[in-house]
């Protein structure tokens, strides 16, 4: 279930729930009993990836002698 942050601009606190994605915009009540809140942009913990991906091989060689077509 995401939680939602929410602050209330009567006594400053900043308070956090979850909820279902249906009810994310619903008023939330802050602890202290205030409905005038307002809901933050919920922070997206991202775990840093390792940066990963295989070496790049050169591709050497080539040419065009080997099918006689230098000829
Ligand atoms: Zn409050």
């Amino acid at each position: 279930m995401p939680r939602y942050d929410f602050r209330c601009r009567s006594c400053g606190a900043t308070f956090e729930l979850s909820r279902p994605m249906a009810q994310a915009n619903d008023p939330a009540a802050c602890p202290q009993g205030h409905q005038d809140t307002v809901k933050l942009l919920s922070t997206v913990a991202v775990t840093g990836a390792a940066s990963g991906g295989a070496p790049q091989q050169a591709a050497s060689g080539g040419g065009c002698c080997g099918g006689g077509c230098c000829g």
